[in-house]
């Protein structure tokens, strides 16, 4: 996967850095292997997450 601009995590990103970056956004995204326990988001690295979990280590229903 290419690197990314972000810098911070996507639970930090403020409207102008979403809307700079939202190719790179949609490229973390697309298919996520982590979750943030306190705000929603996904990831596929966990490092863009605040408080990251595998979603494969939850129950899915
Ligand atoms: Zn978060």
């Amino acid at each position: 996967m290419k690197n990314t601009k972000i810098k911070k995590t996507l639970c930090r990103l403020d409207k102008h850095d979403i809307e700079e970056n939202i190719d790179d956004i949609a490229s973390i995204v697309a298919e996520p292997k982590y979750l943030c326990r306190k705000c929603a988001r996904v990831a596929t690295k966990k490092k863009y997450l605040c408080s990251p979990i595998k979603i494969k280590s939850l129950r899915l229903p």
